[in-house]
């Protein structure tokens, strides 16, 4: 197979761990796959410098190192990869049918959806200049690094609460900073946040300023009653306002939830038999670069298995 092929067995859509594992599964098991993987391949550990929870390295990687060598693993197992989005798709019969950045069409047996979810960030200049220097989307990721430091989580919903919770393992005090006068979080979750002796709920602030110099050393927030500035010294802020499934082309082609997250079955199956999906993009709950690529592994097996069935 090679990039002048526009047919293949099982194309993969996104270029994250859960991608990457289902090329890498997908070519093994002896289907023709090709890997859509946009402009620059590699997801949202692109984001990152150290990752120290992802098995198999003993010492940290580098994020851009991780996801290069998914890619070179998959390409040697040979996936074809696409440095281009997919910007359209019909899923109503197959073959299915792709189109690609390019305006180039593409057929596949099997469609295997793994394109991820963006945490969602909450605009302001000061907070970019400090991800990844303080700033951080993901508290089980990050949070190991803030041992016996002051951290803010900002949000009030379940993802906010049981962030603050967690950090308790690490940090000395963990302020829970919500716009609103009430949590949105459960009421299990917030009795377990009342008796944490290290949280403490600090409600109608909006946070208006990251400070810092090379890494973050506090934040300046707004009281929305009384305009009043409050500053809390942590050298560590965790945004848990929600993630953004990257599934606007698939809309009215699944199911998604709700939220926009595709809905799958036990076998990583979507509404469409034939097409899966793996990774954040259905994953509303763990969001690990592991568990993505575990999960790219089960649709790829069961793309395959699909594939045979409907030889049949
Ligand atoms: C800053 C940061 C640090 C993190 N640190 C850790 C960590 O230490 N450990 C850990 O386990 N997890 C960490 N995570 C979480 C981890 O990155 C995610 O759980 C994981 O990357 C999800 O993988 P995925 O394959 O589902 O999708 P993603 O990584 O989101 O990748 C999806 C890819 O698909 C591409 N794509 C989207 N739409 C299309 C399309 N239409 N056509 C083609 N391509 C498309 C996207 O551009 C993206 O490149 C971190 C996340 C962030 C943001």
């Amino acid at each position: 197979m090679t990039e002048q092929n526009t047919h293949f067995d099982i194309i993969t859509i996104g270029s994250g761990p859960a991608g990457f594992t289902a090329a890498i599964y997908a070519a093994r098991g002896g289907a023709s796959a090709a890997l859509f993987g946009g402009v620059a391949p590699g997801g949202q550990l692109l984001q990152t410098m150290e990752i120290e929870n992802y098995p198999g390295f003993a010492g940290p990687v580098v994020g851009a190192d991780l996801m290069q060598s998914m890619l070179n693993q998959a390409s040697r197992m040979g996936a074809i990869i696409f440095r281009e989005n997919i910007t359209a798709v019909d899923l109503s019969r197959g073959p299915f049918a792709l189109i690609a950045g390019s305006g180039k069409s593409y057929t596949a047996g099997s469609v295997i959806i793994a394109t991820g979810a963006q945490a969602r960030w909450l605009g302001l200049p000061s907070e970019q200049k400090y991800i990844g220097k303080g700033v951080s989307g993901c508290a089980t990721c990050d949070g190991f690094f803030f041992r016996g430091r002051e951290v803010c989580v900002i949000g009030g919903g379940d993802s906010a609460a049981e962030d603050a919770l967690f950090l308790t393992k690490f940090a000395s005090k963990v302020y829970l900073v919500h716009r609103r006068d009430a949590l949105r979080a459960t009421f299990r979750l917030q009795e377990k946040l009342r008796a944490a002796p290290k949280i403490e709920i600090v409600y109608d602030h909006v946070p208006e300023e990251f400070t810092g110099e090379a890494r973050l050393t506090g934040v300046n927030f707004r009281n929305v009653r009384t305009g009043a500035v409050r500053r809390l010294e942590t050298t560590g802020a965790f945004i848990a306002i929600g993630h953004t499934p990257a599934t606007k082309i698939f809309d009215g082609k699944v199911n998604l939830d709700g939220s926009g997250y595709i809905v799958t079955d036990a076998r990583m199956g979507t509404s469409v038999p034939g097409v899966f999906a793996a990774g954040d993009v259905m994953d509303t709950r763990y969001k690990q670069a592991v568990v993505a690529a575990g999960s790219g592994c089960r649709a790829a097996m069961e793309a395959l298995l699909y594939l045979e069935e409907v030889k049949k």
